[in-house]
């Protein structure tokens, strides 16, 4: 059998695990290449505690590169340009061309700052938690903040997707300011394009807004649902509906579209540069292509005021790229099995750190109609999301690809 050369662009989440089960089940039958420009894999749910100094960059992320030479992957350090599907070719920065039988697409986002006029953190108006870099810049501006207290504003703009964050963040805003004795000289105010809090881009979970309403009122957080975000100045938000917001400090979770790189590969994405795949996590078109993760198409089932899109966690991240890696070896190996699930029916499994509570988000579905879907606050303590955390670490450091 001719030896498959299968590219893998993407080393977190979704590219390292589709790399390691294909090489774990393929093994000389294929070889496996890597094309990502980070060494490091980084344990992204745990950067919402960098902007508090609960954890450093350092303590969530480790050199990922030589895990793949010990199974056997080939890893280059570059970035993808582009993707020409017809010619089976991935253009990279330094490396050429490179030619493959089989392609997986895990590139992940980038976050569009430009829906709206100085929210890119360069500005210096708006912090943000989704890179390293604005995380410990956020981390600057709060502790200037314990120094010199003011209005606090947390928030998602129209059409962001990773609610989730946000609402850790706030909740963790709230914490850390008690715990340094300046909450009662902070007001904090969340606004959300949600039609409600907990919507969470999910169709919401039975008791989720109740509890979530309680934890604002508890906590003295006001809140604004249906938000958009019409102009930010230096001091001031201004929401389309009128409403004006004076902040010392803010962070806004920004819409995310697909990679650069999948931006520039028209013929596999939709207008958003997310790849468009189906049930089986493969291309519509070019049957070879397979995305995984934060790089698939998942359109939201549902129509709000404000647009706003669909949450793209771990653990689909991870059902997405084992689900591929299997059909590829089918396909390799002759088989006629196709393994689908769409996005909607992978089971909601998530930890929210709510500050002083940590809530389990737990459906047998992501989107409604579902059986069942909980979301119950862990009473005791706030150690799950840290034990996930240990998990993933010790799985990812160990190249443990087949665990859940
Ligand atoms: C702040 C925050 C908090 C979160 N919290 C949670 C949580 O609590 N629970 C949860 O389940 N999920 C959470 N998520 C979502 C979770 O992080 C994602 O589901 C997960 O990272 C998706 O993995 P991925 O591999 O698709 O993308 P990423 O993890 O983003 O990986 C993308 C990879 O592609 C590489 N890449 C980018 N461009 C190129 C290119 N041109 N060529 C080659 N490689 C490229 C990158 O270097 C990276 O290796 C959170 C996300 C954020 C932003």
């Amino acid at each position: 059998m001719k030896t498959r050369q299968i590219i893998v662009l993407g080393s977190n989440f979704g590219g390292a695990t589709a790399a390691m089960e294909l090489k774990r089940k393929l093994k000389e039958k294929a070889i496996v290449t890597v094309i990502s420009p980070t060494t490091d894999f980084t344990y992204i749910p745990s950067m919402i505690w960098v902007p508090f100094g609960r954890r450093k960059m350092t303590d969530i992320k480790f050199p990922i590169s030589p895990i793949f030479a010990k199974k056997g992957i080939d890893f280059i350090q570059d970035k993808a340009v582009s993707v020409d599907p017809k010619l089976n070719e991935v253009l990279t920065e330094q490396h050429g061309k490179l030619t493959y039988d089989y392609l997986v697409i895990s590139t992940g986002i980038q976050m569009n700052f430009n829906i709206v006029e100085n929210l890119h953190p360069e500005k210096g108006m708006i912090e943000n938690i989704v890179l390293p870099k604005y995380g410990e810049r956020a981390l600057e501006r709060f502790e200037e903040l314990v120094k010199d207290p003011g209005p606090v504003v947390v928030g998602a703009t129209q059409g962001a997707s990773c609610m989730g964050a946000a609402y850790e963040y706030l909740f963790n805003m709230d914490k850390e300011l008690r715990r340094r004795g300046v909450r009662n000289k902070v007001s904090l105010t969340w606004f959300t394009p949600e039609p409600y809090l907990g919507h969470f881009g999910i169709g919401g979970i039975t008791g989720g807004q109740t509890m979530l309403e309680a934890f604002m009122k508890m906590y003295n957080i006001n809140w604004i649902t249906d938000a958009s975000v019409d102009k930010i100045e230096k001091d001031k938000i201004y929401l389309k509906n009128g409403q004006v917001l004076p902040y010392k400090m803010a962070m806004m979770m920004p819409p995310f579209i697909g990679a650069e790189a999948m931006k520039q590969s028209p013929e596999l994405v939709d207008e958003k540069g997310f790849v468009v795949c189906n049930e089986g996590y493969q291309h519509i078109t070019y049957k070879n292509v397979y995305a995984v993760g934060l790089a698939v198409e998942v359109k939201a089932p549902f129509k709000c005021v404000v647009p706003f899109g669909v949450p793209k966690t771990g653990f689909p991240t991870e059902v997405s790229a084992k689900i591929a890696a299997k059909n590829i070896i089918a396909a390799i190996e002759g088989k006629s099995e196709f393994k689908k699930r769409d996005w909607g029916k992978i089971p909601a499994v998530c930890v929210m750190d709510a500050g002083h509570k940590e809530v389990i988000i737990f459906g047998d579905r992501l989107f409604r109609p579902r059986n069942f879907a909980v979301m119950i606050p862990n009473i005791f303590n706030d150690w799950g999301k840290m034990l996930i955390e240990k998990y993933f670490l010790f799985k990812f450091k160990h190249g443990l690809s087949m665990l859940p």
